[in-house]
């Protein structure tokens, strides 16, 4: 067998390529070596694009913001043992965000196993905690099958992360053509819809409310549910609120969007309609003090375990969000059902949002220096397109910024998510560039980092640079995570002392020029001090279509949110945001 005069051969890698393009996956990220390298010539053979990346894991971010933008998985490659370890934690994430991913990692080979091979790992078995699916094919053969269920599975019912492990021998083998059959493209995920009586409910749930409240979370998103969920918050005049990738799915600047007043109306509401979000941290758990004891929920999920997490729901929806937004918006048609605009409810959210707004404006409009988050973002706001990406991760500069900066469009958001990941920012862009470059051209890519986030993945401002990605870099720099201090201050603390005793451990080097970091690879670099600076660079860059930039923003070091926390907690932020 195999052996045949005069027949075609192929080898593991073609047939891995060949097998993810009959799978429709269109982007790879990766760090190549032995035993991969030859499966990413392969992929780039057949038109896959493959983007190399400086580590294992900002690869395995920007593969999973891929699924999260495209609903079709990213391939995130990576070598053996260590490689696949990095790419561990952008499994972890994907897997929490719900956003399809598959990961291709090579192993040692099976004759070597047990013998402390080089690179040696249980990969499959370190990848299940990782993953909903973990598997190694057991011959060039069974390539095909393996790789359509991994992507079958990555979007089918609650999406994420798959794992598929291939042997070093595997890639180089070669077999007969004609031996390999390839499956079909697994379609797009059937569309599930909730039981009709379970709708009826809800609609009736929704028509006894006084104080209704609609949270439209990332699972919505994903979902592409923007135009049903519009007609309903339309049809029914409907407060809403986004979770922080869930923003734009309705455009922030609807007049029924209350993320002005996201405390109060977490607070007040009786019945709260909960599309594509989970009662998690991010939700405080859906509990008292932050709900009313005796709130309804009514939870859409396409996951069924998740009904019912932390609190038990009034009425369950079982299924596609955009699905089942339409079957409820047929259900409250019948009735034409409103929350009154001259209600008492919308007076109070309305006043809540004024006295709010009127804060963070009073912050923003501070001239003294160096500025406050509040006039960076300000100022950020002013000039960003509508229908730009923002990605944004740190602290202060995450949690100041998702209420300054507005998102428009439905997934243009993203951040550090469920797992309160930092690293991601610069995987994200670099994935949001290419499928603006390929899907929507002319759309902007913003980064908004704060200067230790930045740190976690910086030498990929060398693959921005290399795609030549005109990603705009802004890092908010104040010196440390969570706080820093300006150089004499610092300076006075070292006092001659050894620093790993003396330097409080949230400080980073002061007025460190990170810009230099982006004009070391040939893109553009600016270190502003003052608004006029801001704007002026911003202008700069936004007007510049084909260079990437980065724009180092120094801030006042202690400068926090309106109230002092002390942790990188959306939970405390909320709270003294609004
Ligand atoms: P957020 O971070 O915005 O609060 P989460 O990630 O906590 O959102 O929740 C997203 C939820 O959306 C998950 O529970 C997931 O199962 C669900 N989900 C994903 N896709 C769909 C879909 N097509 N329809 C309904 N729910 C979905
Ligand atoms: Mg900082």
């Amino acid at each position: 067998e195999g052996s045949d005069w005069g027949e075609e051969r192929v080898s593991g890698a073609a047939v891995i390529a060949q097998a993810l393009k009959t799978q429709d996956v269109q982007y790879m990220f990766g760090v190549v070596g032995f035993p991969v390298t030859e499966i990413a010539v392969a992929a780039q053979q057949l038109g896959i694009r493959y983007i190399g990346m400086r580590n294992e894991q900002a690869a395995c971010y920007a593969a999973s913001a891929i699924g999260y933008l495209t609903s079709r998985p990213g391939v995130c490659l990576v070598v053996s043992g260590p490689g696949l370890i990095h790419a561990l934690g952008g499994m972890a994430n994907a897997n929490m965000n719900c956003w399809p991913l598959i990961v291709i990692a090579g192993s040692s080979e099976r004759s070597q196993e047990t013998m402390g091979a080089f690179q040696e790992f249980p990969q499959v078995e370190a990848c299940r905690l990782y993953s909903k699916f973990s598997a190694q094919p057991s011959s060039i053969q069974h390539i095909p099958s393996v790789i359509e269920k991994a992507v079958r599975s990555s979007i089918y019912g609650r999406p994420g992360a798959c794992y598929i492990d291939i042997p070093a021998d595997l890639v180089i083998l070669q077999e007969n053509v004609n031996s390999v059959k390839y499956k079909e493209c697994c379609m797009p995920p059937p569309i599930s819809m909730a039981e009709t009586s379970a709708v009826c409910m809800a609609a009736s749930v929704i028509r006894s409310a006084k104080q209704p409240l609609l949270i439209i979370g990332k699972g919505a998103a994903y979902a592409h549910a923007e135009d049903s969920i519009r007609k309903l918050v339309e049809q029914c005049n409907l407060p809403f609120l986004p979770t922080p990738m869930g923003k734009g799915v309705v455009p922030d600047s609807h007049p029924n969007c209350v993320g002005a007043a996201r405390s109060r109306a977490l607070q007040s509401a009786d019945v709260i309609m909960l599309f594509g979000a989970r009662l998690n941290w991010i939700l405080h758990f859906g509990l008292p003090p932050r709900y009313q004891p005796d709130v309804k929920f009514i939870q859409v999920d396409i996951c069924a375990e998740e009904l019912g997490n932390n609190v038990k729901p009034a009425v369950t929806l079982l299924g596609d969000v955009n699905a089942v937004s339409k079957q409820l918006l047929e259900q409250l048609d019948k009735t034409a059902w409103q929350c009154p605009a001259e209600s008492k409810w919308w007076e109070t959210l309305r006043e809540k949002m004024k006295s709010n707004q009127v804060v963070s404006k009073e912050l923003a409009s501070r001239k003294s220096l160096p500025m406050n988050y509040y006039t960076v973002f300000y100022h950020v706001q002013e000039q960003l397109p509508r229908d730009c990406f923002v990605i944004s991760e740190g602290a202060n500069t995450m949690d100041i910024g998702r209420t300054v900066l507005q998102n428009y469009l439905p997934r243009h958001r993203l951040d550090a998510g469920t797992f309160g990941t930092m690293g991601v920012g610069l995987g994200f862009a670099i994935a949001a560039a290419l499928v603006a470059k390929d899907k929507s051209p002319g759309q902007r890519v913003i980064c908004v980092e704060g200067d230790s986030a930045f740190g976690f993945s910086g030498m990929e401002v060398e693959t921005i640079c290399r795609y030549n990605l005109p990603i705009i870099l802004l890092v908010v720099n104040n010196n440390g995570i969570y706080q820093g201090f300006n150089a004499d201050t610092w300076k006075e603390m070292l006092n001659f002392q050894d620093a790993t005793t003396a330097s409080p451990p949230m400080c980073l080097l002061p007025n460190s020029h990170y810009e230099q970091v982006m004009s070391a690879f040939g893109g553009k670099g600016y270190f502003v001090q003052t608004p006029e600076e801001l704007q002026n660079s911003l202008r700069q860059t936004l007007a510049d279509t084909s260079t990437p930039s980065l724009i180092n923003i120094m801030i006042e070091p202690q400068s926090t949110r309106k109230a002092q926390v002390s942790a990188f907690n959306l939970t405390v932020t909320c709270q003294v945001n609004d």
